[in-house]
């Protein structure tokens, strides 16, 4: 199922959007539990029996994030592809190249900063001139649990969403931790909707990011450093995770710090992130 957060007439609706995505069914669950998105669905774990509403053309309703606030701080990983470790070796990753085997960086966004699949973008004018993108595939949590072993972590996956994980690098770089540097409101663009882990492999898709039309970045999730089941064995180590948490999975190389030279967003630019058995989301930056 593909599951979708919208604005239809006023109030927000979540439904299923169909296999063409062409129409998308509003579920009945009253405004509180619809004000909270798909999160309330994941939540309540049975909700098959929620009775379903007329469907609506998709392009009659404005798509929100799938979780337009999630519940706490984003989980990102950082350098989990090979080629992406590469080109920003010399920056980003200059201080831990030597020990990219063995465990990933983890580091957060604020929820604040989620926005909708076609939300503008604001840069952040006066506090950075270094503002990137980066491609990723995000994970979101269905049963919650700790110390989940990577031989069940797959079974703790609810389903599959597109984030762009929004950068200023100099705050990124100069800060030592990333939380600031990637957290400016409206840094986390998402959606365009929650494919249910039983109809994509989040371990065998291919993601692909593209700057005014020009493809930049364009891999295959089999390229991770870090497999799923190992970031769900990393990130719930001792820490509970909960239903709805969201796991970022990190970029693949084509960033626009790793140009020669360094090309950053500017206004009008727009970024468009697909993955295969999701869709697209597509944002402009203003
Ligand atoms: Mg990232």
């Amino acid at each position: 199922m593909r599951i979708a957060t919208f604005l239809y007439q006023g109030g927000i609706h979540v439904g299923l959007v169909d296999a063409k995505a062409e129409t998308v069914t509003p579920l009945a669950l009253g405004a509180e539990r619809a004000g909270r998105g798909a999160l309330s669905l994941i939540e309540s774990g049975d909700w098959s029996n929620v009775a379903r509403m007329p469907a609506l053309r998709l392009a009659d309703v404005s798509l929100m994030a799938p979780i337009p606030r999630p519940r706490r701080n984003i989980f990102c990983v950082g350098r989990n592809y090979h080629a992406h470790a590469k080109e920003l070796l010399s920056s980003v990753f200059k201080d831990n190249s030597k020990d990219v085997a063995s465990w990933p960086i983890v580091f957060n966004k604020v929820p604040e900063c989620v926005v909708g699949p076609t939300a503008d973008v604001h840069l952040p004018v006066g506090i950075s001139e270094q503002i990137d993108y980066e491609s990723e595939l995000a994970v979101v949590i269905g049963v919650g649990g700790r110390n989940i072993t990577r031989a069940e972590a797959m079974q703790h996956v609810f389903g599959y969403t597109i984030i762009n994980d929004v950068t200023a690098r100099d705050v990124q770089m100069r800060h030592q931790q990333w939380d600031l540097g990637k957290s400016f409101d409206t840094f986390c663009p998402m959606g365009p909707w929650i494919v249910t882990a039983d109809e994509m492999d989040g371990n065998h898709t291919r993601v692909r990011g593209w700057v005014n039309q020009e493809l930049r970045q364009d891999a295959r999730t089999e390229d991770f450093i870090f497999d799923i089941p190992t970031l769900i064995e990393t990130c719930s180590r001792g820490i509970t995770l909960y239903p709805g948490d969201i796991i970022a999975t990190g970029s693949p190389a084509g960033v626009g710090m790793g140009m020669n030279p360094p090309t950053y967003l500017k206004a009008g630019d727009v970024v468009r992130v697909e993955i295969d058995g999701i869709g697209v989301i597509e944002n402009r930056f203003v």
